[in-house]
């Protein structure tokens, strides 16, 4: 496995390999200051960088796979700021960095285990990855990990190392290997071939830098309050999957080395900090990993099968039985994936049973119900279930819709409207709001909200078509259409212009390579 590496995945985590080796253990580690820097990589500069990125993430967001789930983005964000403000504090993240770079996490809905760092701090994570994750502290591993190698610009020093490639084309090789990680005839295809095996080796860190991500990252996870134990079962986990096989599920396994030196660093982290036991798994964690399960697309029949899991699932008590919780939502979800109404409200019931007592679950699992109803169509029953007073995403997103079909669109855009200022890269939410103003015949305002969308998802020529659809509007009005809002089509104007600039600056990336 260590000889192999597959192009089926890229700048791909490396989960650091801990299993406890007797004698190894008791290994003091070296103090971090005495391991070599890498040098401070400022070759590539950060807004070349970034452009590098959001060419990439143009691409993650078009694809089919690419999902906002606002449970989902809720849970990770839970992780992923903490993960941040400690790599703030200890100062591995720097102002310049932190503003140029776009810190974003997108998922896709892939059953593969994969993460992966991209240029410009964007990072892509498949929901089969949290879908094994059994604590919050195992994802925080991953997650920290990945932040590191953005935080040490290792993508930048990896790009001047290839002086022969230009940012343009790295740009297309980070696509191409994207997109065999999907396939994994394609990658094996590829394999053969030999070439993109070359490219593959290309595109992964160095040793020195899997081992300096690993470093940083344990010190941003532990620091953030994270369980240091999250990185001993996660690796167990990898290491395990590892020798089972290699079946195209775990694309970063193959491309990762665990290094005998990788492998004592952490072994050496671990007798300084273990406790004797990790944290106890949570009811809202299990319920994410088993939506991440059902939502990474696993196949009908993985689907009729966890519907019959949670059929025969006979909770144990007095405490909460927390396996239980995590098979009742994977069946009721699974349930609902298929359609089966009735299945599925008969299983979340009982899965609020179980959950009542712990309040962030009985949202989870209230929050599901809500999800039945509204697929259903039963708007008074979703309405019932969502507190649409309530802070959170999930219930601004699904509240929006729900006001807006039931003839509120004005407080749907009440909320909305504050929520974009604030998040204005948002692009669901411009999507709700472009809805509710089309409620509303608010026209020129809903045709704006639809180009935001597009800008918050980097389509520039997209929100140009859109913006430009808007000017017309403005300039000739459908009959009976009342007054030009002027203010909005002045700022109509300002948009167009600095996305103009955005996609002429696009264009000029392309000649310059
Ligand atoms: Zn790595």
């Amino acid at each position: 496995m260590h000889a192999y590496r597959a192009p089926a995945a890229l700048f791909l985590i490396a989960i650091t390999l801990l299993a406890p080796v007797p004698g190894l253990a008791q290994t003091r580690a070296a103090p971090a200051a005495e391991l070599p820097s890498l040098g401070d990589g400022n070759s590539m500069g950060t807004s070349a960088e970034r452009r590098l990125g959001e060419r990439i993430a143009r691409e993650i967001y078009r694809d089919p796979d690419y999902i906002d789930d606002a449970i989902l983005v809720e849970y990770v964000q839970s992780i992923w700021q903490p993960l941040l403000a400690a790599a703030r504090q200890r100062g591995e993240l720097t102002d310049e960095l932190d503003q140029r770079f776009a810190w974003e996490v997108l998922m896709g809905a892939d059953r593969t285990i994969n993460a992966f760092a991209v240029p410009g701090g964007y990072l892509g994570l498949h929901l089969g990855l949290i879908g094994v994750v059994t604590s919050d502290d195992e994802l925080a591993s991953v997650l920290g990990h990945e932040l590191s190698h953005v935080t040490q610009r290792h993508i930048a020093r990896m790009m001047d190392s290839q002086s022969r490639q230009t940012p343009w084309m790295i740009g297309a090789m980070v696509l191409g290997a994207l997109a065999a990680s999907k396939n994994p005839d394609a990658a094996n295809a590829m394999i053969v071939g030999g070439q993109a095996a070359a490219v593959q080796n290309q595109l992964n860190f160095s040793r020195d830098m899997e081992r300096e991500a690993d470093r940083i990252g344990y010190g941003v996870m532990t620091q953030a309050g994270f369980d240091p134990l999250g990185f001993v079962s996660m690796f167990e986990k990898l290491q395990q999957a590892s020798r089972i096989s290699d079946n195209g599920s775990f694309p970063y396994l193959r491309s990762h080395p665990l290094t005998t030196e990788r492998i004592a660093d952490m072994q050496s982290r671990q007798a300084l900090d273990a406790r004797p036991t990790p944290t106890p798994q949570s009811p809202v964690q299990a319920m994410m990993a088993a939506r991440a399960r059902v939502l990474g697309n696993p196949g009908v029949d993985m689907l009729r099968a966890w519907v019959g899991e949670a059929k025969g699932a006979k909770p144990t008590g007095p405490a909460m039985d927390v396996r239980s919780v995590g098979v009742l939502y994977a069946g009721t979800l699974s349930a609902l994936r298929q359609r089966d109404f009735a299945q599925a409200r008969g299983l979340v019931a009982r899965l609020q049973a179980l959950v009542e007592p712990h309040a962030a679950a009985a949202r989870i699992a209230r929050l599901l119900a809500a999800e039945i109803e509204w697929t259903a169509g039963d708007l008074p029953a979703t309405a019932a279930l969502v507190d649409l007073q309530a802070p959170g995403r999930p219930e601004l997103l699904l509240g929006s819709q729900i006001r807006t079909r039931s003839g509120k669109a004005a407080e749907a855009i009440a909320r909305l409207q504050p929520w974009v200022a604030l998040h204005p890269r948002d692009g669901t939410a411009w999507q709700l709001l472009a809805a509710a103003y089309t409620a509303q015949g608010q026209t020129l305002r809903a045709i704006r909200a639809e180009a935001e969308a597009q800008v918050a998802r980097l389509d520039y020529a997209g929100a140009m078509d859109r913006f430009r659809a808007a000017q017309d509007w403005a300039r000739k009005p459908p009959a009976g259409s009342g007054p030009v809002d002027d203010i909005e089509a002045s700022i109509i104007d300002t948009r167009a212009r600095q996305t103009q600039a955005l996609l002429k600056q696009q264009a000029q990336d392309k000649l310059d390579k």
